[in-house]
């Protein structure tokens, strides 16, 4: 994707001293796109990012250069990550390819083998933890299912990784992963929660515009660790992403409505098993992509929005009143017109149509 149409996008702005310092050679100067400014020390730190633009499949036999910093790569203006996705399903390859894209080195792991798919990507696969750890990578990113994330966060072995490994995830809900992760790693990591608000589906033209949420839980002090976050987020940035800092807790209460309520409103449509007819209106055509953007979503993954969400059995109940309002104030008028007609005599709406059956009166209340 072209990086010229990016949308949203706040005035660029230097990056941290020690980025900027590490790139003092090139002439170009890497922009910031979702803040205004920083406000770090100048002081030079060595950064963790490795100086070789590699082939993701080379991502093993990469030396990883802690010392240098110098990171440039071949339009001169970004640095290069070595980036683990652990949960290499549906979301995971989805935004391996766009990493790849941008010359990060992507190496995956998961239950199933997905080594092919890697493969055709340009991600190296690991089956097993331990050799991923042993890759050292700058970022861990956890894109499982919300339902097992707690298992495979419990099943790796994090103290392998190096000490200031920087720990995000993607899950669609933010509370719980942040407990988890802080819960689980060792105090040294750094921690971003993150929620792309976009999938395969949504996003099929590109990230341009689409929200991206994110939550610095924990970065520590230091331009190094300053430098290898920005660079985490302007993977989303650089595509475009509209950056939404905001809160955990915030994220769960906001994503109840503008997520979960989709998802159980496309869940619900696809119930009804509704086809194309040749009287579609946009409205229709709407809760038509409604259903296909839902339902191509695993269950787990609903079901998870669900579970793990604290806003969502309220947001249930009031879906579930909200319709018995509807029901209510539809049934309530058709009494009254039958009540008229009964007790006042006055001549039904339609003198063709046959007086309704009391059972089709009968709205389940
Ligand atoms: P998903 O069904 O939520 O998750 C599938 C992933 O979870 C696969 O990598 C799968 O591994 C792993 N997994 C499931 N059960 C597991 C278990 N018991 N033990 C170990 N791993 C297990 O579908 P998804 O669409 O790929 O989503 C992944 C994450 O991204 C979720 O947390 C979701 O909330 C988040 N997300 C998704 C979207 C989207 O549009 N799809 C958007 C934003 C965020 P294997 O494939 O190896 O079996």
């Amino acid at each position: 994707m072209s990086s010229s149409g990016r949308f949203h996008q706040p005035p660029s702005c230097r990056r941290p001293a020690a980025l900027a310092q590490s790139l003092r050679a090139s002439t170009t100067t890497v922009t910031c796109r979702w803040r205004q400014q920083y406000h770090h020390p100048l002081a030079a730190a060595p950064l963790r990012l490795r100086a070789v633009p590699v082939r993701a499949t080379d991502a093993a036999r990469q030396p990883f250069d802690h010392l240098s910093g110098a990171v440039k790569s071949e339009e001169g203006t970004h640095p290069r990550l070595k980036i683990a996705i652990v949960g290499f399903g549906n979301y995971g390859q989805f935004l391996a390819r766009t990493m790849v894209q941008q010359g990060h080195t992507v190496l995956a792991h998961s239950r199933s083998d997905h080594s092919a798919a890697a493969a055709t990507i340009g991600a190296s696969f690991y089956a097993d933890a331990h050799d991923l750890c042993e890759c050292q990578p700058d970022v861990v990113l956890l894109s499982t299912s919300i339902l097992s994330a707690e298992a495979v966060l419990r099943s790796l072995p994090v103290h392998r990784f190096r000490r200031s490994t920087l720990f995000a995830d993607v899950l669609s809900v933010k509370e719980f992963p942040k407990n988890l992760l802080l819960a689980y790693l060792p105090g040294d990591f750094d921690v971003i929660c993150t929620h792309p608000m976009f999938g395969p589906e949504s996003a099929r033209d590109g990230w341009a515009g689409l929200p991206f949420v994110f939550d610095e839980v924990r970065v520590g002090d230091g331009p190094a660790r300053r430098a290898r976050a920005d660079a985490f987020l302007d993977v989303f940035a650089r595509e475009g992403c509209r950056m939404v800092e905001m809160s955990c807790a915030e994220h769960d209460a906001h994503a109840a409505e503008t997520q979960f309520l989709t998802h159980t409103v496309g869940r619900m449509l696809a119930t009804l098993d509704l086809k194309s007819t040749p009287i579609n209106t946009k409205g229709y055509e709407t809760l038509l992509r409604l259903v296909d953007n839902t339902c191509s979503d695993s269950f787990d993954l609903y079901n998870g929005l669900f579970m793990y969400n604290n806003n969502a059995t309220e947001l249930l109940h009031r879906l579930e009143s909200a319709m018995d309002s509807v029901k209510r104030r539809l049934f309530d008028g058709l009494h009254e017109v039958l009540r008229r007609q009964l007790f006042e005599g006055s001549p039904p709406l339609n003198r063709d149509s046959s007086f309704p059956a009391e059972s089709s009166l009968d709205d389940g209340r």
